[in-house]
């Protein structure tokens, strides 16, 4: 086995890292080296432990090596690890589309399956133009987003996107997006011009695509659960499509099991992806209405001609089933329900450290933002990822917004320590001390 120079050394030498200024990376020698993860810690090669404050970008929702999950992988990789999902129908798949509609909103009826958070909201993208194409109204092929939004990084997907660092360098080539801003005059401001937007514009528009009650990526923007029911009354009275991105907020990052559910209100489309295969494998599912569904009956050509090479992979689908299972009989979203209690406590006392500007919660997410520019590239937040890194804890702050989302099933000492080594960390990087 390779250790640590090892592994540094043919990192260095070949592999590029997402979302990291790479100059920087080659010169220094930080980062961690990982070698195992179990429950909410992750293990480096020198055997130090690092409680996991973001369930790996998100995805670890039920920690890591759950038995219940691995033995579920080792299971199906036995009986069969991959076929293609065209013509072929399987147990793993259909059980989980079964499963998944009868815990989805009302009305979503049919799961078309890929394999990340892109590709569900690519599928979703896909499936509106088409839909409008071939259903008398060609002329619906605008996508309205929220300022701040994040929904993947294909083009499609990176097309919708509101954070601008990531969008500057392809803006000439995206999607044609309506983009109505939350910056100036906050949710009510945003949700107020999709109104207009939609008053205006709607036979041009063939969806609304919205991260429901926060956006993820842009920091935890958090906003309230009236104006997703405005944007379903609205998309609903202008005949718009309504597509919710539960990459992020689905598997009950938020509380419930959807973020929608704080509406209680039922999308067109739903994309989950992240939590759905509990951060073990890539796989997405994209849910949608039957009359959707309806609109791509007929002739062949009317058909949804798309997919992916990994659509509906029995590994996947073997394990997310056995997530939502598990999600079950270990009562997860109920014993959740302090923990989440405990963030929210946690940083509501934050919000009284000099050089923090504002906290915020939700569920199992718990966001700080420190005083000075917001935006992805600022360099506060970073002091903060390293003090917390020397005290045994894993957070990757966005710009200057530091935030907790660990695995909901957390054991509570954990969650304790990490949210003291954030406190710690955030006292230590404002000081300047160690
Ligand atoms: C992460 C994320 C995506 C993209 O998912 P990938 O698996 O990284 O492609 C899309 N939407 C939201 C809300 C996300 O948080």
């Amino acid at each position: 086995m390779i250790g640590r120079d090892g592994i540094e050394a043919l990192d260095r030498r070949h592999v590029w890292h997402p979302y990291t200024p790479m100059d920087a990376w080659l010169e220094t020698r930080e980062g961690l080296v990982l070698d195992r993860a179990e429950g909410s810690r992750l293990f480096d090669v020198d055997g130090r432990s690092y409680l996991d404050g973001n369930a790996s970008w998100w995805c670890a929702v039920l920690g890591h090596g759950h038995p219940r999950l691995t033995r579920a992988i080792e299971e199906q990789s036995r009986r069969m690890a991959h076929v293609p999902l065209a013509g072929i129908a399987h147990a793993p798949a259909a059980e989980l589309a079964s499963a998944l509609i009868e815990r989805a909103p009302q009305g979503l009826s049919r799961v078309f399956y890929s394999d990340n958070g892109s590709t569900a909201i690519e599928a979703a993208l896909k499936l509106c133009l088409q839909y409008w194409h071939q259903n008398g109204a060609p002329r619906k092929t605008r996508f309205v987003t929220l300022d701040g939004a994040f929904h993947g990084e294909t083009l499609g997907a990176a097309g919708l996107g509101g954070v601008e660092v990531f969008r500057r360098p392809f803006a000439s080539v995206l999607l044609d997006t309506i983009r109505v801003s939350p910056s100036e005059g906050g949710f009510a401001q945003a949700f107020e011009s999709l109104s207009q937007v939609l008053s205006r514009e709607a036979d041009q528009i063939a969806a609304v695509v919205l991260e429901p009650m926060v956006q993820g990526a842009s920091g935890m923007q958090m906003y309230d659960a009236r104006f997703l029911l405005e944007a379903r009354e609205l998309t609903r009275r202008h005949d718009v499509v309504l597509v919710l991105d539960e990459v992020f907020t689905g598997f009950g990052r938020t509380g419930p099991f959807w973020a929608s559910e704080h509406a209680g209100i039922a999308p067109d489309v739903l994309c989950s992806a992240k939590g759905l295969s509990g951060g073990m494998l890539p796989f997405a599912a994209t849910l949608v209405t039957e009359r959707l569904f309806q609109g791509f009956s007929g002739a062949a050509e009317r058909a949804f001609l798309y997919g992916h090479t990994f659509c509906g992979n029995p590994l996947g689908a073997r394990l997310a089933l056995e997530v939502l299972r598990v999600f079950d009989d270990e009562a997860i979203l109920k014993r959740a329900e302090p923990k989440a209690k405990a963030i929210s406590d946690a940083f509501q006392e934050l919000a009284s450290l000099p050089g923090v500007r504002a906290v915020r919660s939700l569920g199992m997410i718990g966001a700080l933002d420190l005083s000075g520019p917001q935006g992805y590239l600022e360099q506060k937040g970073q002091e903060v990822y390293r003090q917390a890194l020397r005290r045994g804890a894993y957070l990757r702050p966005l710009g200057n917004t530091v935030y907790v989302t660990p695995a909901l099933n957390i054991p509570d000492d954990d969650l304790l320590t990490l949210l003291r080594i954030v406190r710690e960390a955030v006292r230590a990087a404002l000081s300047g001390t160690d």
